[in-house]
């Protein structure tokens, strides 16, 4: 098959790199457009692109033009399917625009993961939730869409979270976050900050950790999702590592469960067609580890090309019912892999079709 020809906003950051190096040899999409803002713009992206990752900026996106984002960009692209790694506040009129002239959004920022109808996608979690897409064109009036998918926290956590609500139901849940600072893309946390220290506090995350779990293992009822109605409680803190958010889980279930019957629902999980065929799922969504001291995010978070979850110490709990510890790669499964992994399934839908 032919490549579908992709752009990316805010391609020069932390995550608009991530998707660029992705998408290289991704067997689907390829990278035709970079934007990002009037401070690159004009540069070719090799310059204009200050790269972070361990593996080389793929040839072909070096030369490729930055072009600035403005309104009027919108009916100049040669592609239809655009992912954004803009930061929050700049996504919402951005994303918008693009989907109002005829976009397909993929996006990472929160904008418009709350809005009533707009999908926010985990394809091993909610696949059906794409459905809601028919409702944002309709209310809208827009020719595109906006999907977007979950908080980086958040994606790891309702990966975990999926197949215990459907194995025992969940009642209520304490998350404590140990987060990565590429988290906070670049140049993020100043070192001064950070280096040998936990700070006990991000912006919004906590907030987010606790609301958007509910709305994606909630239901389209046709017309909007009806939220779970399980409790959480969120802590967050910001820790000196690089990459792979580390989350502490105490759970209450509606169901009885023991570590035994814990590990087992979390080691069958697995996703139904048409996600179990597309190029970024991985062979396991949540992968169980023995040893008494994993996941551990140096070691760890580059499982299944960044697309497992890691799950370890399942145990026993004298307040609720069941400890774990999980590991998510932040940029990759809660970010630019993630929304790859949305894009391959809205074109398994014949949501991508023109
Ligand atoms: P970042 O490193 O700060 O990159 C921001 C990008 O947006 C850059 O390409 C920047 O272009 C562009 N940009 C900034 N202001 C702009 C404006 N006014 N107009 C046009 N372009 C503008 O941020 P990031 O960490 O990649 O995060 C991007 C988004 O993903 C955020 O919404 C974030 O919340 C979300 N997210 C991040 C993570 C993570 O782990 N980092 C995980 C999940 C979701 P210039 O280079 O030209 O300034």
């Amino acid at each position: 098959m032919n490549k579908i020809p992709v752009g990316i906003l805010g391609a020069t950051g932390m995550v608009g790199q991530r998707f660029v190096q992705l998408l290289e040899g991704h067997p689907w999409f390829e990278v035709s457009q970079v934007l990002a803002s009037e401070r690159s713009a004009g540069q070719p992206y090799g310059a204009a692109c200050h790269w972070l990752l361990p593996t080389p900026m793929p040839a072909a996106a070096q030369g490729l033009p930055v072009k600035a984002i403005s309104p009027d960009t919108a009916a100049k692209l040669d592609c239809r399917l655009l992912f954004s790694a803009l930061p929050g506040k700049e996504a919402r009129p951005v994303e918008e625009n693009y989907a109002q002239a005829g976009y397909a959004v993929c996006s990472n920022a929160s904008a418009h993961r709350m809005d009533a109808d707009a999908p926010l996608l985990i394809p091993e979690v909610n696949a059906a939730h794409t459905r809601l897409i028919d409702v944002q064109r309709r209310g809208r009036g827009w020719p595109g869409f906006i999907v977007t998918n979950a908080n980086c926290s958040t994606t790891a956590l309702a990966i975990v979270l999926r197949p215990l609500q459907d194995a025992f139901g969940l009642r209520r849940l304490s998350v404590v976050t140990m987060q990565a600072i590429s988290g906070a893309g670049y140049p993020g946390v100043a070192s001064l900050d950070i280096l040998g220290n936990v700070i006990p506090y991000i912006d919004g995350e906590e907030e987010k950790v606790e609301s958007e779990p509910l709305k994606l293992l909630g239901k389209f009822d046709q017309a909007a999702i009806q939220p779970a109605d399980f409790r959480i409680s969120a802590q967050c803190n910001r820790v000196p590592v690089l990459n792979g958010h580390t989350e502490c889980l105490s759970l209450e279930f509606e169901q009885p469960a023991d570590p035994s019957t814990v590990i087992e629902a979390l080691e069958t999980f697995s996703a139904g067609e048409p996600v179990a065929g597309l190029p970024s799922t991985p062979a396991r969504p949540v992968i169980v580890r023995r040893e008494p001291d994993s996941p551990q995010p140096a070691r760890d978070v580059e499982t299944q090309r960044g697309m497992a979850v890691l799950v370890g110490r399942v145990r026993p709990c004298p307040l609720f019912d069941i400890k774990l510890v999980l590991l998510g790669h932040n940029t990759v499964r809660g970010a630019a892999g993630g929304a790859i992994h949305n894009a391959e399934l809205l074109l398994a839908q014949g949501y991508l079709e023109s």
